[in-house]
């Protein structure tokens, strides 16, 4: 299997330290508001990579972290505490914030039909073992102490600035902080928190503990590089998070960790790419901030969301509009109508000849090959159809597909007819046509559409996101 090493940038077979055993550690949430579609791209690619290596024979170990303390507006120690702000807005304690986001997040990933990891860590559980590394730290010569906060000193550690090539990097403001700002006591304006004293701005801070630096909390990127030590050792196969990880939070994490051991902390760093709205970074204030709750009101299966995801490559950017979920919604109604169907007709095993297992070793292989290339789901879903339209039996199709899906993920064993009923892929289909009229403004074809639809007994109604179909 290859994967692309964000450290390197560059394709390469992945061979674990000990196999069958694979060690991966996933960056979880910032758990101080609602989980949303972005997150769900991030995590479904976490699941994809999970099932593949499962796949491949490979025996994963999935340890993913839950951030309830100490991350700040900006990764690089700037501005307001995440949780604060949650709880803020909110009316509630930083507690209450982070228990209820935790759970809304698992949720929305069950949905989505996300496995749970192996070990999931809340940085708020593993304190003394951020403070046990950040003593090793200081001892080390690789931390120091201030009046405000306990540092991560950057010049100490050989290359800091250049991981993940970021002095190549044309964004270079998203890499380290120009100035250090006043009141601080930094040496340097790259040197990151691995503690902050409840001290100034964060006088009142609510999460707080002792420490042998005073009373305070742990900086963001300590708690990975701790939690991924305790559970999965000091070396780890492979490390994942979103892109805007590269500049800041996982520099320092390999800082820590290598500072720490004096051994290579991770073989594969791999990075998504970012799921935008209508071309937009999401976000509250521009009205285009969805969750997958939102998606589900709309009357849209989640597995339409996950299909979608699966259309681009992970390290591309992948644009969400509600055209484009319906398009993905639409096949999945249709791929799911094609199981029920081989799953009617492959009640008896067939015998196989020469040439149709040839056919049929050929399509595993290629479905194989595709997500061994770097996870090309795309790819993989190219085969699925021509899997579909191929002369082979309903049997090995059907056996073929579920066996896909152990990979992908839609949840293609468990259907139900009545799911499938819900909205059949022929009124799907009109739905799709006729969202690319209204888009063209081509209101006589849609208007025919919406007829032939009522006809069936199925009522639209258009809003401003969409559509939105209902059985009369
Ligand atoms: P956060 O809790 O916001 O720090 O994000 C948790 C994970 O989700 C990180 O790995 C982010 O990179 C990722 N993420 C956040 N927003 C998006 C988005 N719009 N598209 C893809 N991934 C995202
Ligand atoms: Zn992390």
């Amino acid at each position: 299997m290859k994967l692309c090493n964000s450290l390197t940038r560059s394709i390469e077979v992945f061979t674990p330290r000990n196999p069958p055993a694979v060690s991966l550690y996933t960056c979880g949430m910032t758990v101080y508001d609602f989980a949303h579609i972005g997150h769900g791209r991030k995590y479904v690619g976490d699941d994809i990579l999970r099932r593949t290596l499962s796949r491949f024979g490979y025996h994963v170990t999935h340890v993913q972290n839950v951030t309830d303390v100490g991350h700040l507006s900006s990764d690089a120690d700037e501005g307001e505490d995440k949780m604060e702000k949650g709880a803020k807005k909110y009316g509630k304690t930083v507690w209450e914030v982070a228990q209820f986001y935790t759970d809304h997040f698992y949720q929305s990933m069950h949905s989505l039909n996300v496995l749970r990891p192996t070990v999931i860590c809340k940085a708020t559980e593993h304190i003394s073992d951020q403070i046990a590394l950040i003593s090793k730290l200081i001892q080390k010569g690789l931390a120091y102490d201030t009046p405000e906060a306990v540092y991560f000193d950057v010049t100490k550690f050989p290359g800091y600035a250049a991981l993940f090539g970021r002095q190549k990097l044309e964004d270079k403001k998203a890499g380290v902080r120009d100035a250090v700002v006043e009141g601080e006591h930094k040496k340097h304006a790259a040197d990151f928190a691995l503690w902050f004293k409840r001290v100034g701005r964060f006088a009142d801070h609510a999460m707080h503990w002792d420490s042998p630096w005073g009373d305070g909390f742990p900086g963001w990127h300590i708690e990975c590089s701790a939690m991924s030590m305790k559970y999965l050792g000091d070396s780890i196969d492979i490390h994942t998070g979103g892109i805007d990880h590269i500049p800041v939070h996982h520099p320092n994490e390999i800082a820590q960790s290598e500072g720490a051991t004096g051994k290579p902390f991770v073989l594969v760093w791999l990075h998504y790419n970012f799921l935008r709205v209508d071309g937009k970074k999401m976000s509250k204030s521009l009205g285009n901030f969805y969750t997958i709750e939102d998606v589900v009101q709309k009357g849209v299966d989640p597995m339409a969301l996950r299909y979608f995801y699966l259309t681009a490559h992970y390290r591309s950017e992948l644009n969400f509009t509600w055209e484009a979920l319906s398009g993905s919604a639409a096949a999945l109604k249709e791929l799911q109508s094609h199981v029920m169907v081989l799953r009617a007709q492959s009640q008896k095993r067939h015998t196989l000849s020469d040439e149709k297992l040839e056919k049929i070793d050929g399509f595993r292989k290629r479905f194989d090959d595709a997500l061994a290339n770097d996870m090309n789901t795309p790819q993989a879903l190219a085969v699925v159809w021509e899997l579909l339209k191929s002369n082979i039996t309903s049997q090995d199709k059907y056996d073929l597909l579920l066996d896909f899906d152990q990979t992908l993920g839609l949840g293609l064993a468990e259907i139900k007819e009545a799911a499938v009923e819900a909205v059949p892929a022929d009124i799907q289909r009109l739905l799709t046509e006729r969202e690319a009229f209204r888009k063209a403004r081509n209101f006589t074809e849609s208007d025919k559409i919406r007829d032939a639809l009522l006809e069936k007994g199925y009522e639209i109604e258009d809003t401003a996101d969409g559509t939105t179909v209902k059985k009369m």
